[in-house]
């Protein structure tokens, strides 16, 4: 492999190495397989450009705009990934490690894509919770919204993973509508910089959208302004650095760090050898502790189990680790490839060697291992180490040193609170698993040990092969935890794009908020309008359009007629004391279904049209009784519109059923699908 020069692209140009360059060398080989170096970069520049011409063009786009553009980047990556898994080889990471992050990096993207376009509107502004009522009469309300923060996201990666790590950032952030500077780690930046290329060669992002620096971040930190968000993942000591820079802390800076993590498993007092529960724990365990070499921010450091099953479950690991085949990861048979470079493997045995202060290794020599088709002299090999802790409670290191590589601590619990208040002493972690069939034992590790813990897998039986494992972030789950693990959040659905947007309590008049949001609110200006509004298309219905429709009267027949023919003979229905006596009811009264049902032959307007499908109900509530001989009326009002593709989108009105005295007797939300 010849020596690849990492560029940057900056201002919508590519630039190359530049300064005092830096060669990066395989962890397999010790080879220089890349240079790197940015100190050409006009830092201010790219900052000023990013927040001039690339947030002016993603704000121009609706969040459905932004979310079809990451659908398509993703189908675009997906065509290109075996060159990625290429580049990725000489990172140290075997072909199952690069589909963790190449393969995951991609799906990410699509599934950021897909909620996007289902929770949010095909809108520039975002409304956040309810409506709330501020006065008396309603005419001043109050509603959260959210916008684009008008700055840029600096985007600083750890080398474990090049790929998913760019783009699982960089998903909230387009899908917000904020431009985003992304800086790998140096270590493993060639895998990074290839795949960035691609997303700027696929063109699907507006001009300014993105950026990248190989190399160092020079003075871009102490640029930023409160529009301005840094989310690093790396060591604590970095974090620590870059959240303590001046114009961070004077402009409040949003600063979103995922840092070091002693991640715990537990195997559940219920889950003793033989059973499902302990074959799967030490599956994962073995799986945690070899994948990526060890180097995940949510593997398995602490593997902590009943004084019982110790034994069982050292024999049962050391079993598995004997048949792990370290070398080459280019080689098939090799489970577990390299570090991602010799100065991770000093680091890795610097940690192991705190650790073995306080713990026994009883696994796996780093003097003397085998290491298949690769030297073991010139890569970054080591072999997986696992340690035995006896005095548990005064230890400290196994609590507080990470050694990120494929190293972890038996550590054995008397009891379920001792077990968790072990996995809480690593002072906040990115993920704590839990193996255990017993939902109490799965409640009192949420009460005990959920504050402390990012994220809480509980694995069984049940969950089997579906499982997704204890090791994976997903996109639609939270990742990230307190304390040690720095605080932030990433990830976990629509919840990772607030980050990047500024929230704003908004309060006015009924008919303001409804202009801004562009839905239609309790309160505000509604209009009718011919043709009946089943007549129109999705592009010609606007928020407020309003139908009144004709009055009927419900008769006694009515109800009886609909008990009979459903079924539901409830007694409210159909037994004039036995209703009279219910403290809700004046006597009989019509049936709900039965408002809804004559609600809907009101309003609707049957033959073929623009209305594909009733989609469902929202927030239906029955507000008053009907009695026979009452009358009923019905408004439609168009409440709020959400594309969903070029054929369809659903359409969602605000439906008052009234009675003959103008007494609301019913509310819902009628979910339809209409044809643009
Ligand atoms: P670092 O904190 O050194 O690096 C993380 C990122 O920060 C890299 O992109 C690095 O760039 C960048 N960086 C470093 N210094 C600066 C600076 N002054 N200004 C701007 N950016 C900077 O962590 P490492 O990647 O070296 O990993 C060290 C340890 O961190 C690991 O051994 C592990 O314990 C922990 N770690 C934790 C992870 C987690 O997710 N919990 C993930 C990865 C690591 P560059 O590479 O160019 O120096």
């Amino acid at each position: 492999m010849s020596v690849i020069s990492l560029n940057s692209y900056s201002l919508g140009r590519w630039i190359p190495p530049s300064g005092e360059r830096q060669g990066l060398k395989s962890a397999v080989s010790g080879q220089v397989v890349a240079e790197i170096g940015s100190a050409a970069l006009d830092f201010a520049g790219m900052a000023d450009y990013a927040r001039r011409v690339g947030g002016p063009a993603l704000r121009k786009m609706t969040f459905h705009d932004r979310a079809f553009a990451l659908k398509a980047l993703a189908q675009y990556l997906n065509e290109r990934r075996e060159a990625l898994y290429e580049l990725s080889y000489e990172t140290g990471a075997t072909k199952p490690d690069s589909m963790i992050d190449i393969d995951g990096g991609i799906g990410t993207l699509f599934v950021y894509s897909s909620k996007a376009r289902r929770e949010l509107p095909d809108d520039r502004i975002l409304t956040d919770g309810a409506l709330e009522q501020l006065s008396r009469s309603g005419q001043f309300v109050g509603q959260h919204v959210a916008t684009p923060l008008q700055g840029v996201a600096v985007h600083i990666n750890a080398f474990n993973f090049p790929v998913w790590g760019m783009l699982e950032k960089l998903a909230p952030t387009l899908i917000a509508g904020v431009p985003a500077i992304v800086k790998p780690a140096s270590a493993t930046a060639w895998v990074a910089e290839a795949c960035f290329r691609m997303v700027v060669e696929s063109g699907l992002l507006p001009e300014g959208a993105v950026q990248f620096i190989a190399g160092s971040t020079g003075d871009l930190l102490d640029r930023l302004s409160g529009q301005d968000v840094v989310s690093f993942t790396g060591s604590a000591a970095t974090a620590a650095m870059l959240k303590g820079k001046s114009a961070v802390i004077e402009k409040s800076v949003r600063f979103i760090a995922e840092q070091d993590s002693l991640n715990a498993s537990v195997l559940g007092p219920d889950a003793a050898p033989g059973t499902p529960e302990f074959e799967a724990f030490i599956k994962e365990v073995h799986r945690e502790m070899t994948a990526k070499a060890g180097q995940k921010c949510t593997a398995i450091r602490r593997i902590i189990v009943p004084q019982e099953s110790r034994a069982a479950v050292i024999d049962a690991l050391v079993a598995r680790l004997e048949r792990t085949v370290i070398g080459n990861p280019r080689d098939e048979t090799v489970r577990m490839g390299a570090l991602a470079s010799l100065a991770q493997r000093s680091d890795v045995l610097e940690k192991a060697s705190i650790l073995g202060t306080e713990a026994k290794r009883i696994y796996g020599d780093p003097e003397n291992f085998r290491v298949e088709g690769a030297d073991a002299g010139e890569g970054a090999f080591v072999p997986p180490m696992l340690f035995s802790c006896e005095d548990l409670d005064a230890a400290q290191a196994v609590h507080a040193v990470e050694a990120f590589g494929p190293v972890s601590t038996v550590m054995a619990y008397r009891d379920l609170p001792h077990a968790l208040a072990l996995a809480n002493r690593g002072e906040g972690s990115l993920v704590a698993s839990v193996f255990t069939h017993d939902p109490a034992v799965a409640r009192q590790a949420v009460l005990d040990a959920g504050a402390f813990h990012g994220r809480l897998y509980f694995a069984n039986r049940d969950t089997g092969k579906e499982a997704t494992g204890h090791g994976s972030p997903l996109p639609h789950m939270v990742h990230g935890g307190p304390g040690r693990a720095g605080g932030g959040e990433e990830m976990g659905g629509m919840r990772g794009v607030m980050h990047y947007m500024q929230r704003t309590a908004i309060q006015g008049s009924p008919d303001i908020i409804a202009g801004i949001t562009q839905r239609y609110v309790a309160g505000a200006s509604t209009f009718e309008a011919e043709p009946h509004p089943f007549r129109l298309a999705f592009g010609e219905l606007a928020p407020g359009r309003t139908l009144w429709t004709a009055e009927r009267t419900v008769t006694l027949e009515d109800i009886e007629h609909f008990a009979t023919f459903t079924g539901d003979t409830f007694y409210a229905h159909m037994d004039e004391e036995a209703a009279a006596a219910n403290p809700f009811f004046p006597g009989r009264v019509a049936h709900g279904y039965l408002i809804l049902s004559f609600a809907a032959g009101l309003f609707v307007e049957p033959a073929p049209g623009p209305v594909l499908a009733n989609y469902g109900l929202d927030n239906l509530r029955f507000m008053k009784p009907v009695s026979p001989g009452d009358s009923l009326k019905v408004r439609l009002t168009v409440k709020q519109k959400s594309r969903r593709n070029d054929e369809y989108g659903e359409v969602r009105w605000d439906v008052g059923v009234y009675n003959g005295e103008g007494e609301q007797v019913a509310a819902y939300e009628l979910l339809t699908m209409n044809a643009m």
